[in-house]
């Protein structure tokens, strides 16, 4: 393919050593990493702010599903012990003020532009230069380009005709406005029952006039269990800090959870529903990382905790009817991402509250004034689209990014991502995605992390040995991304539908978009390619 010309040059152009794209918890630390380390660095962010996905997602009820103090960063121990999060799991307003506490405290904002998407990255082979435009019209030149764009980072809307017609209000979770949307009074509709819809309907069930769930896919949601974080506590993480490193910095998924030591069966009946009892009043994604061994892989031990979760959601619903619509029937507990929550199935003993399963009255469109379902339309004040995300590639491939002979990312992308460690992908020297497709799954910033990590101490050595081209070999890429396809056939989604294998987004390839093979393999072989020098990366000096 020939290679379309260079923009014209921008008077304006500047050039540093690093460039990264987006400003959340990725870019924010390679940001750092960067200038510590003693490179030129400037960051560029599409929002008009910090924080990424806690920028974007406002909506009410937005919050962690992770522990706080295990999300935050722990580069500093400063910043641990001053920033006391004030809940078990913080809610977005706390996340958003956490990530402008700390690019303040480092002094990073100076370093950053905002309202500036990369729309162009060029790869210029005669210099072994990026050269970058973003959409405020400015031009930079870089030597290397990382792109922290994230993984949840392009909002989906799924293909329903008439979107644009409605003349109410119309949101979507990930794109939520800063300035309070006013749901008092109003005839309000979620559309999508997914991580973001069961945080946002218990949050603005007390305020509308009346609130319609439209659900493709019921979830196995479980309590989320916050709490706010006790005095007691706060002194209990500072004086644990070394040891909660430790863990978090050596632990599979990035979580404090201690593993369960035993399998469902090991138990007596009495015991494992004790233990199903304690699994649901335990906090978060332990109802994952603690459960019984045997949780992901024997089915009879998965069907026997989804009957316990069956039972509690018709012990809370009162409708029958609706209960059985909120009783996953086509997966698994763990086969999609799951949802913690609040208050969500009580939400529907609210009489202003009605579920619409579009499996039995599929969505035909939306008119002017509402929602039209096979079984009529419904009239809405604001309709609320929790649709999910173009999972894991969206970002990278909407970013005009051009490598060696002018070959687009998503043409080479186009039968699903091809990388090494999720950070590189041959053909596109100089470029890096840490936090992007194949890095790893669980706490994102504990795995998202260690690839920043990875990558500094990369330009570093580049630097110390006289090289500036950093590319990887094409055989390493292809180990990799067969070892990842290889390992989603056992992953606990390959059978079903799931946003991991990008099956929400039509005409997507199915292709796993995590690191099937999880955190203990980046680090091992993100060790074994310092061990050999970089061999994976063809270290060279550019022409120029
Ligand atoms: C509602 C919600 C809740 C979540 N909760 C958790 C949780 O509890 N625990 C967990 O581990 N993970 C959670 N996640 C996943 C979350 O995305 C990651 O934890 C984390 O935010 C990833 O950080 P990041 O910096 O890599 O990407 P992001 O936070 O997505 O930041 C990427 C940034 O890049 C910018 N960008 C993208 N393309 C461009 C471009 N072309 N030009 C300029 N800028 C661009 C975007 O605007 C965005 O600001 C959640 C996600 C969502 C949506």
């Amino acid at each position: 393919m020939a290679a379309a010309p260079d923009p014209p040059p921008d008077p304006r152009r500047s050039e540093v050593d690093v460039l990264v794209v987006g400003a959340g918890i990725t870019g924010i630390y390679q940001l750092y990493r960067a200038l510590d380390a003693g490179f030129s660095a400037v960051l560029v962010e599409a929002g008009g702010g910090v924080g990424g996905t806690w920028y974007w997602n406002r909506y009410p009820g937005a919050r962690f599903d992770s522990e706080s103090y295990t999300y935050g960063y722990l580069f500093s121990r400063e910043l641990f012990e001053e920033w006391e999060w004030q809940e078990h799991f913080a809610g977005q307003p706390e996340i958003e003020r956490y990530l402008n506490h700390v690019v303040d405290k480092f002094d990073l904002r100076r370093h950053m532009r905002f309202g500036a998407p990369v729309t162009s990255a060029r790869f210029d082979e005669a210099s072994g230069r990026w050269d970058v435009v973003t959409g405020d019209g400015r031009s930079l030149r870089a030597g290397y380009l990382v792109a922290a764009t994230g993984v949840l980072s392009v909002p989906h809307f799924p293909d329903v005709p008439g979107r644009g017609d409605f003349a109410g209000e119309q949101y979507h979770t990930g794109l939520w406005p800063s300035a309070p949307v006013d749901f008092a009074g109003k005839r309000v509709a979620v559309v999508g029952t997914g991580s973001s819809g069961v945080q946002v309907i218990p949050a603005i069930v007390g305020d509308v006039a009346s609130l319609t769930v439209y659900q493709r896919t019921p979830n196995w949601c479980t309590p989320l269990n916050n709490a706010p974080i006790t005095g007691e506590e706060q002194a209990q993480l500072r004086a644990r800090f070394d040891e909660m490193c430790e863990t978090l910095n050596t632990s599979p998924s990035g979580f404090l959870h201690p593993a369960c030591d035993r399998a469902t069966f090991d138990d007596p009946d009495e015991e494992r529903l004790a233990f199903y009892e304690h699994m649901w009043r335990s906090p978060g994604f332990s109802k994952l990382t603690s459960h019984y061994t045997d949780l992901l892989f024997d089915p009879a031990a998965n069907a026997a905790w989804c009957e316990f979760l069956a039972a509690k959601i018709r012990s809370i619903v009162r409708d029958p009817v609706t209960a059985d619509r909120l009783i996953p029937k086509s997966h698994r507990f763990g086969e999609h991402r799951p949802p913690f929550v609040t208050g969500y199935f009580e939400a529907y003993n609210d009489p202003k509250v009605s579920l619409v399963d579009l499996g039995q009255t599929p969505m035909l469109q939306v008119t002017t004034t509402g929602i039209e379902t096979a079984d009529g339309v419904r009239g809405f004040d604001i309709i609320v689209w929790a649709t999910g995300f173009d999972f894991g590639t969206g970002a990278l491939n909407r970013m005009g990014i051009r490598g060696r002979r002018g070959i687009a990312l998503e043409e080479y992308w186009a039968d699903g991502p091809r990388t090494f460690l999720g950070l590189q992908t041959a053909g596109f020297p100089n470029l890096f995605f840490p936090g992007g497709p194949h890095a790893a799954a669980g706490n994102n910033p504990r795995y998202n992390g260690d690839q920043v990590d990875f990558v500094t101490a990369t330009l570093v050595y580049a630097r110390d040995h006289g090289f500036d081209t950093i590319e990887v070999d094409p055989e390493a890429e292809e180990e990799w991304t067969a070892m990842i396809d290889r390992g989603a056939m056992r992953s606990p989604s390959f059978g079903v539908a799931s946003y991991y294998f990008g099956t929400n987004i039509p005409g997507k390839p199915r292709k796993y978009l995590l690191n099937s093979a999880g955190r203990p393999k980046l680090f091992k072989e993100m060790a074994k390619v310092v061990d050999s020098g970089y061999k994976a990366f063809g270290l060279t000096r550019s022409p120029a």
